[in-house]
């Protein structure tokens, strides 16, 4: 027995091929931190299309840039007309993918660095598109390329993809499955670790009341409010002329002092504004905002209005349908289950015309119920109160069993990368996830961290950005073996 030497620690396979890939990663670091800046000097916010720019120059420039850098690591690349492109390494006919997106969503104001110069400053780069979802899809690119330096074996090719229209429609994932077959199992990296195996199913919709009869005494000339349906509005307005200017400006500030509400009225010439300020937020978390909306309409619905007009009707029928829930109990809609909770309900936007009045809603349905579950007693109840709907667009929940190989891959390589015990998610949802078949959301954002993206002075952490990259190599290993 004597000279012979017991090794201390025996590394297995796979600790032995996420030590080779993080070595490749560590290497790369300045280049990758240089790609991700290269790409949010590009503003590549959507705008009006052009023949081989879909979704208008921007989000074109973005896709030619991540595909040039793609080249120059020497992989092949494929541009699909401007909507999607990818880069791609090993063979076979069944491909692992990641999928992530190029486009921003607008700047907005309020940025303490210009958000698209990619200032690095305490060790984060800031700009828009670094966190969602530029970094994050450069972060994969060099995970391929780690895994294609590393020469571990692969028995499925690998894709990382790039679409470019994530934030708005995910045409650009319609394109491309009409052309390509989808992957055989992925992920898009547009969302939180450790992963998310439950997306809500989406439903948006404009209700509306055609308005035949004037209403007299209080005469509402405009109502409006809200930006996006999956916005929770923090601002409404209700537009007046009144024959008695000063009852209503009273019973504004009454009505604000018994409920809380941040609501007042502005003399404006002959006329009066109704201003109602709420909280904005997320509308896949309503409950975490205040609806401006729906405090003006409960204002609107305590004033003298003329019971017979069709817009103290469409007041009356609004509160009793929606009121300040965020559940869709009044509608009839109170959905729950164990993965993904209660059903969400948001209304975002309110427009008045001569003709009609018109609410979007955006809505949200717990993963282990149908489209038709909710929208047959849905329709039923807007009908009952006078109101039609019309632009619906259903989004089918999404639901992977937590057991299933690829959650309880991508949980794992998360887990030891970090040396933690995370739980899979189940959220509101709206990633890629839905539009693509047999992906989930795996990252960017680590538990406990800060939600920036789509507000100013968004920014990724470098040593995060890194650290993705490796638990990306790691997983696309796994799932390519
Ligand atoms: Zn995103």
């Amino acid at each position: 027995m004597g000279g012979f030497k017991v090794p201390t620690s025996i590394q297995t396979p796979d600790e032995e091929a996420k030590h080779r890939l993080n070595r490749i990663i560590d290497q790369d670091r300045d280049k990758l931190i240089e790609s991700v800046q290269e790409l949010v000097r590009i503003r590549s916010v959507k705008g009006d299309p052009k023949p081989s720019s879909p979704f208008g120059e921007g989000p074109a420039k973005a896709l030619d840039k991540a595909l040039e850098i793609a080249k120059d690591l020497g992989f092949r690349a494929a541009n699909l007309d401007g909507y999607i492109g990818y880069a791609e390494h090993g063979s076979g006919e069944d491909y692992v993918a990641v999928l992530g997106h190029l486009d921003v969503v607008p700047e907005g104001d309020g940025w303490e660095h210009p958000p698209y110069s990619a200032e690095i400053h305490e060790g984060k780069i800031y700009g828009r598109g670094t966190t969602d979802d530029k970094g994050p899809a450069i972060a994969a690119l060099y995970a391929l390329k780690a895994l294609r330096d590393s020469g571990l074996p692969i028995s499925k090719k690998v894709r990382v993809m790039f679409g470019t229209d994530e934030e708005s429609d995910n045409a650009d994932v319609s394109y491309y499955l009409k052309r390509e077959k989808p992957p055989f199992t992925g992920f898009t990296p547009d969302a939180f670790y450790p992963l998310v195996y439950a997306e809500k199913g989406i439903i948006n919709f404009d209700i509306f009341r055609d308005l035949f009869e004037k209403t007299s005494g209080v005469e509402i000339h405009n109502i409006r409010g809200g930006v996006a349906a999956n916005m929770v509005p923090d601002l409404a307005e209700a537009e007046f002329t009144n024959s008695d200017v000063d009852g209503l400006i009273r019973s504004c500030i009454e009505f604000a002092d018994k409920t809380g509400y941040d609501i007042k009225a502005e003399k404006l010439g002959d006329s009066v504004v109704i201003k109602s300020i709420g909280v904005a937020a997320h509308g896949s978390t309503p409950e975490e905002g205040k609806n401006a909306i729906m405090q003006l309409m409960s204002f609107l619905g305590t004033l003298p209005l003329d019971d017979s007009s069709d817009i103290s009707k469409a007041i009356y029928s609004i509160n009793k349908m929606v009121d300040m829930e965020t559940d869709g109990s009044s509608m009839g809609l109170a959905l729950e289950d164990k993965p993904s909770g209660k059903l969400s309900l948001n209304l975002g936007l309110v427009n008045m015309t001569d003709e009609k009045i018109i609410f979007t809603i955006n809505l949200r349905y717990p993963v282990t119920f149908e489209f038709d579950d909710v929208i047959n007693p849905l329709k039923q109840i807007i009908k009952d109160h006078g109101f039609w709907v019309e632009n619906l667009k259903n989004h089918n929940p999404l639901y992977f069993p937590v057991n299933s190989p690829l959650v309880k891959t991508l949980l794992n390589v998360f887990n030891e990368h970090t040396g933690s015990e995370e739980k899979p998610l189940a959220i509101g949802g709206g990633t890629y996830a839905k539009e693509m078949p047999n992906i989930v959301a795996f990252g960017p954002i680590f538990p406990g961290e800060p939600m920036v993206e789509h507000k100013p002075n968004e920014y990724i952490k470098i040593d995060e950005l890194v650290l993705s990259t490796k638990i990306y190599a790691d997983a696309l290993y796994q799932l390519a073996k």
